[in-house]
C-alpha cells in the first residue's frame, strides 16, 4: 500500500469574529470553569490514582490549577516498564498499514474534534497564546504524526542496492530490544507527541515522563493516541518526580533508549548515568537528544532593517522566548545601529504587549512557572550590574502570573553573561560591531558560546551570505538566511542542533527514525 499524500496541516487565523476564535474562546472559557482537572497515571490503559497529587498551576494565574496529577511510585513505573515490555512484540508485529493507520488517526482527531481543547489545555497549562497554540498543539502536533508516517514508508524501502543472480539481499527494521524512555519538555505539546510518537511508530513500547508543567496537555495527547486505537500499553503515561522516575527507567536492565528534549546540564547527567549502567544492559542504549541553545541573528551592513528588527523581535520575544531556537544574542553593524536599528528595535519592543494567555490582545504572555521569572530575572539584574544597558523592557511583575517584558539589553563585551548564558526567557542582548569587522563575526560568534541550535544571516551581499554560511558552518543545527531562527517546520526544515545543544538526530525528518531501529541483514541465497 501507499500512505496518503502528507502535506502540513493548515493553519486558522483567529481573526476577530471568526468561527475558529469563538470554538477556541468556548473551549478556553469551558477549561477555565472546569479546572482543576485531576491527571491520573495511565498504564496499560489503565488510569491510576497514586494519591501523591502534584499540581500544574497556570503561569498566567498562578494562584489557580489547571490540573492536579498523581505522581507515579515506583511500583506504578515499574508495572508503566513491565506491561510496555510484555507488549512489545505484539506491538512490532502489527503490520505497518495498522500502525500508519493509528498515527493518521490521531492527527486527524487533534486536527479536528480535540483541536480546541488541546489548544486551550496549551494555553492555559503552558502560558501560550492562541497563535502559538495553534503553532505548536495543533500544527505541528498533526504534522510530527503525519510526516512520521511518511518518513517511516520512505525508511522501509531503503533496501541494499545490489543482488546477485540467486541471492536476495534486504534489511529489516527492527525496534529496539527493550523500551525507549520519553522525557518531554514544557514549551511544546507537539514535542511531547514526537518523543513517544517517533520510537513508537517504528515498533518500539515507550514510557512517556511528561513535564510536570505540560502534564494536561500531554495527557490530552496520550488519551488521543488511545482513541485512534493505540494499543494500551505501547505508551505508558507516568508523570511523577523527574529524577525519580527516569532514574528507575535508566537503571532497568531492558532500557535501550533515551528521546530526551530539556536542558543541557540534565542531559548530560542522564547519559553519564547511563554510561555508568552499561554492565546492566544488554546492549548500547540509544540516546537522543535536544537540548539548549544560544541562538544568533547576525546582521551585514546590507541588511534591510525593517524587517530584520521585525524578525529579531518574532524569533526573541514569541512565546516569551521559551522555544529552544529562540533568538538571544543580536550582532549589529553600527552604521544600521544608528540608522534605525536601535530606534526601531526599542519602539517596537516597548509597543509589545504582554498579558494573559486568555486575551486576544497580547503579543505575549508569562513565563512558565517561579524558578524561570527567578533565573530570568536575575540574569537581567546582574547584566545590568556588570555594566549592560537595558534599553527596552527590564522590567516585571509576578503578582498573578509570571510577567517579565521583553528586553532588549546592550553589552559591550561580546562575552558578557547575557551573550554566553542560555536565559529562555524574552531578553535579547545586542553586540554592536564597527563595520569593518564584519569578516571577524563568524569567529566571535562560533567562539563565544559551546550551542550550535540555530542562527541567522541577513544580508543583501550575495559575498557575506556565502561567507558566513561557510564560516558558521559548524555553529547551528538549523542556519537561516534572511529569515528568523525559530520556526522550524516539520517536513520542511529538519530541527536540531549540534555541540552542547544535543545529538543533532532532527525532529521533523527521516534521520530521527534511524536512531530508534536496529538494522537486521539478510542475504538469503535461492
Ligand atoms: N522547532 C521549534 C522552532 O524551530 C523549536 C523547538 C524547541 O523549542 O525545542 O522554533
Amino acid at each position: 500500500f501507499k500512505v496518503p499524500v502528507i502535506d502540513n496541516e493548515p493553519m486558522k487565523n483567529y481573526g476577530p469574529g471568526s468561527a475558529e476564535r469563538q470554538a477556541l474562546q468556548a473551549a478556553v472559557d469551558k477549561m477555565l470553569k472546569s479546572a482543576p482537572f485531576e491527571v491520573p497515571c495511565i498504564v496499560n490503559g489503565k488510569e491510576i490514582k497514586t494519591g501523591d497529587i502534584q499540581s500544574q498551576p497556570m503561569p498566567h494565574d498562578h494562584s489557580k490549577n489547571l490540573a492536579t496529577y498523581h505522581a507515579a511510585t515506583p511500583e506504578v513505573v515499574a508495572s508503566a516498564i513491565e506491561g510496555a515490555l510484555a507488549a512489545r512484540q505484539t506491538w512490532e508485529e502489527l503490520p505497518w498499514a495498522d500502525k500508519a493507520a493509528i498515527f493518521l488517526k490521531t492527527a486527524d482527531l487533534i486536527a479536528g474534534k480535540y483541536r480546541y481543547e488541546i489548544m486551550a489545555a496549551t494555553m492555559l497549562g503552558q502560558g501560550k497564546n492562541a497563535w502559538q497554540a495553534e503553532i505548536d498543539a495543533a500544527a505541528e502536533l498533526c504534522d510530527f504524526l503525519r510526516f512520521s508516517v511518511k518518513y517511516v514508508e520512505d525508511l522501509y524501502q531503503q533496501q541494499p542496492p545490489r543482488n546477485s543472480t540467486g541471492v536476495w539481499n534486504r534489511v529489516e527494521f527492527r525496534p529496539l530490544e527493550g523500551f525507549v524512555l520519553a522525557v518531554t519538555p514544557f514549551n511544546f505539546t507537539a514535542i511531547g507527541g514526537n518523543l513517544v510518537g517517533a520510537p513508537a511508530i517504528v515498533g518500539n513500547v515507550v514510557v512517556w515522563k511528561p513535564s510536570p508543567m505540560a502534564t494536561y496537555a500531554n495527557y490530552i495527547t496520550h488519551k488521543i493516541f488511545l482513541e485512534a486505537g493505540m494499543p494500551p500499553s505501547v505508551i505508558q503515561f507516568v508523570p511523577g518526580n523527574p529524577p525519580e522516575v527516569v532514574k528507575q527507567c535508566i537503571d532497568h536492565k531492558d532500557f535501550s533508549g533515551l528521546h530526551f528534549t530539556g536542558s543541557t546540564h540534565v542531559f548530560r547527567q542522564l547519559w553519564k548515568n547511563i554510561a555508568g549502567n552499561l554492565d546492566v544492559y544488554r546492549g548500547y542504549p540509544r540516546i537522543v537528544g535536544e537540548t539548549g541553545g544560544k541562538n544568533f541573528h547576525l546582521y551585514h551592513p546590507t541588511a534591510d532593517v525593517k524587517s530584520g528588527v521585525v524578525q529579531a523581535i518574532r524569533a526573541a520575544f514569541e512565546y516569551s522566548g521559551q522555544k529552544c531556537s529562540a533568538l538571544s544574542r543580536c550582532y549589529v553593524p553600527a552604521s544600521l545601529w544608528k540608522n534605525g536599528f536601535k530606534d526601531t528595535l526599542i519602539e517596537e519592543t516597548e509597543k509589545i504587549t504582554i498579558g494573559p494567555c486568555t486575551s486576544w490582545d497580547h503579543f505575549t504572555g508569562p513565563v512558565i512557572n517561579k524558578p524561570a521569572f527567578d533565573k530570568i530575572t536575575g540574569i537581567i539584574t546582574k547584566a545590568k550590574e556588570q555594566g549592560d544597558e537595558v534599553i527596552a523592557g527590564g522590567s516585571w511583575d509576578e503578582s498573578t502570573g509570571y510577567f517579565i517584558k521583553p528586553t532588549v539589553i546592550v553589552t559591550k563585551d561580546p562575552k558578557a553573561l547575557t551573550m554566553t548564558t542560555e536565559i529562555f526567557g524574552p531578553v535579547l542582548t545586542v553586540y554592536v560591531y564597527e563595520d569593518s569587522e564584519f569578516e571577524a563575526m563568524p569567529k566571535l560568534i562560533d567562539s563565544t558560546t559551546d550551542y550550535a541550535l540555530t542562527g541567522s544571516i541577513f544580508a543583501q551581499d550575495r559575498y557575506a551570505l556565502q561567507y558566513v554560511a561557510h564560516h558558521l558552518r559548524n555553529s547551528a543545527g538549523n542556519f537561516y538566511i534572511n529569515d528568523k531562527c525559530t520556526g522550524a517546520v516539520v517536513g520542511q526544515q529538519p530541527f536540531g542542533g549540534a555541540r552542547a545543544s544535543g545529538t543533532n538526530d532532527k525532529s521533523g525528518s527521516m534521520s530521527i527514525f534511524n536512531r530508534f531501529v536496529s538494522m537486521r541483514s539478510i542475504k538469503e541465497n535461492f
